[in-house]
């Protein structure tokens, strides 16, 4: 729906952004200007995301994100803009505008959030019914208790081919709405058919309390052993954290990130509420950025097979940036959580949970594992590849800390270790700073990566000009009619730039406001990044007729040129020479640098 400027000037003036992106992130006032934290949008060890409480906006440096207030809830609540809005009066105390006419995005998620709650109640209450036995064996053989069940909802898919979407059916959701949300699929015959059947299920509830999606447990030994909510319009499985709603109110910033739904449930069973575990195959960006959201500390706790091995190397991997310590819970004997928790009890996974080895002690420990330390080759290969995990550790009184552990535990010389960790320490260092110079040239160069356009390297100048361009009309809309005839959007190079153009001059045309908040409004994320990105960087520019002027005839010129080149296959030589050298004395001339 459109919101009025009116009204959104108001929640821009009721809602304080610092304090509205300080729910999220801590905010760091120290050594800048402006407020800045550490971006939730991707990993970083230090702050590139800055706050601008002048025009409500926030850009980040790093990634190139940027927007809003409300863009922030959109993206970090992953809601849509009327969505986020709502929430935002409702943290304000606002009334949110009549909202009849919100648009069939918002309903049918609406929708969605609906009838996956309708079917959750359906599956908890099936699973009190006498049909239900097998899932409840299921549950006693592992042990949960009622309380468990409730916490958790789990509930019971019946062995029917069409119970659950009978039932929806007849609460009034249509074989349609049914199918795109996962819940029916159409059978080879023709008609709707559930998806899940004779399983134990389990909800998968976001952040905000709705249920969004199932997973749905097999009852006996027979494959796939889980099925699962496929992408709907409100869940995305690489997204998503499980049981994060429950585990994000415990205290202490510290999470246990398991591998599947059963073993969290035990773990918080044996109490340890802080249990979680990524869904979908592979452990995302998306996933890290929303533990770290909620941990300062996490513990990895994947099964001791090679599978989990795996799955831990790869998680670690995905860790190295983000902004959290990462600790190993080192299953023995091939083993669960859940098996633990059932031969030792809570005592063994706490056991487990303090003997944790942290990042360094975890390789170091895998390194060893490869070597026979009983022969010289086996001592001298493992010392050379614990040298290289060494080298990697930034503070010298860590890397001190293992030099002399691992000295003393192989009964070798302490400063020949140290020899080797320094010279590839230095080499390491080497790397890290010729990648730093690489950056630094392609700042200079403008191939600023954070940047959101993709086509800026490659027409800088044109780019530039086009930013200029946009940036002063941002500061003086009137340039807008006073230079109209001169310029049109199809005199840009750039697609996100010309996209800005088309947008903000045709507000400007209607006599519309082309202030972010407004303006973002129905706009591509890459718009309104780019926007953020010229709002942040506003005081770099003059915003004189003159130099708005003089970047207009930039980037004609600019244009003019790319259009020679692609036509010049279709040109002798001799043309193609004679029509660039046109072009480059009307560009000099009307620079005002010709002869
Ligand atoms: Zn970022």
């Amino acid at each position: 729906m459109r919101f009025s400027e009116e009204f959104l000037d108001e929640l821009k003036s009721r809602v304080d952004i610092e304090e509205l992106i300080g729910r999220y992130v801590e905010i760091q006032y120290r050594g800048s200007t402006r407020p800045k934290c550490l971006c939730p949008f991707h990993s970083e060890k230090t702050a590139s995301f800055y706050i601008y409480p002048e025009n409500w906006s926030f850009y980040c440096y790093g990634c190139g994100v940027g927007g809003s207030g409300i863009t922030f809830i959109q993206r970090i609540e992953n809601l849509s803009f009327t969505e986020a809005v709502r929430l935002l009066c409702e943290r304000a105390g606002m009334t949110m505008p009549d909202d009849t006419a919100d648009d069939e995005a918002v309903r049918l998620r609406r929708r969605c959030y609906e009838a996956n709650r309708e079917a959750a109640r359906f599956f908890y209450s099936a699973l009190r019914t006498p049909a239900a036995a097998p899932a409840a064996a299921y549950i006693k053989k592992r042990g949960l208790s009622p309380e468990t069940v409730q916490k958790f909802g789990l509930g019971y898919a019946p062995d029917s081919w069409d119970a659950l979407t009978k039932h929806m059916l007849s609460k009034g959701f249509t074989a349609l709405e049914l199918e795109a949300f996962n819940l029916a699929r159409r059978s080879s015959r023709g008609s709707y058919i559930d998806v899940f059947r004779n399983r134990l299920m389990i909800p998968i509830v976001d952040l905000r309390n709705n249920v969004v999606a199932f997973g749905g447990r097999v009852l006996d030994d027979s494959k796939p052993k889980y099925v699962n909510t496929s992408d709907t319009v409100v869940y995305k499985k690489g997204d998503a954290i499980y049981a994060l709603n429950l585990a994000k109110n415990e205290k202490g910033r510290t999470l246990i990130l398991c591998e599947g739904y059963m073993d969290v449930i035990s773990m918080h069973q044996a109490g340890f509420p802080n249990a979680v575990a990524a869904l979908g195959t592979a452990f995302t960006q998306a996933q890290v950025n929303l533990l770290s959201r909620y941990c300062d500390e996490l513990y990895l706790s994947f099964d001791a097979d090679e599978a989990g091995q795996k799955a831990t190397a790869r998680a670690m991997r995905m860790l190295q940036n983000a902004p959290m310590k990462v600790r190993v819970l080192q299953l023995s004997g091939g083993k669960d959580p859940d098996e633990i928790i059932k031969t030792e009890g809570a005592g063994g996974i706490q056991k487990i949970i303090k003997a944790a080895p942290n990042e360094i002690e975890y390789q170091l420990g895998l390194a060893q594992k490869k070597y026979d330390l009983l022969t010289a080759d086996g001592k001298d290969s493992f010392l050379r590849e614990a040298a290289g995990i060494l080298s990697g550790v930034s503070s010298p009184v860590t890397r001190d800390v293992y030099i002399t552990k691992l000295a003393t535990d192989l009964g070798t010389d302490k400063n020949a270790l140290r020899t080797e960790v320094d010279k590839r320490r230095q080499r390491f260092v080497k790397n890290e700073t010729k990648e730093r110079f690489r950056q630094d040239a392609d700042r200079a160069a403008g191939r600023d990566s954070h940047i959101p356009n993709p086509e800026r390297a490659r027409h800088l100048r044109a780019a530039k000009a086009e930013e200029t361009i946009l940036t002063s009309l941002l500061l003086n809309p009137d340039y807008y009619k006073r230079f109209s005839s001169r310029l049109s959007p199809a005199d840009f190079v750039t697609e996100v730039n010309r996209k800005l153009y088309e947008g903000l001059t045709r507000r400007i045309a209607e006599g519309r406001s082309i202030e972010l908040t407004a303006f973002a409004a129905g706009q591509p994320d890459d718009t309104v990044n780019m926007l953020s990105y010229l709002n942040a960087n506003r005081a770099n520019i003059a915003g004189t007729p003159k130099e708005y002027e003089d970047c207009i005839r930039t980037l004609l010129a600019e244009k003019q040129k790319l259009e020679l080149e692609k036509s010049a296959d279709s040109m002798t030589d001799e043309e193609f020479l004679r029509r660039l050298e046109a072009v480059r004395r009307r560009k000099n001339v009307k620079s005002g640098q010709g002869s």
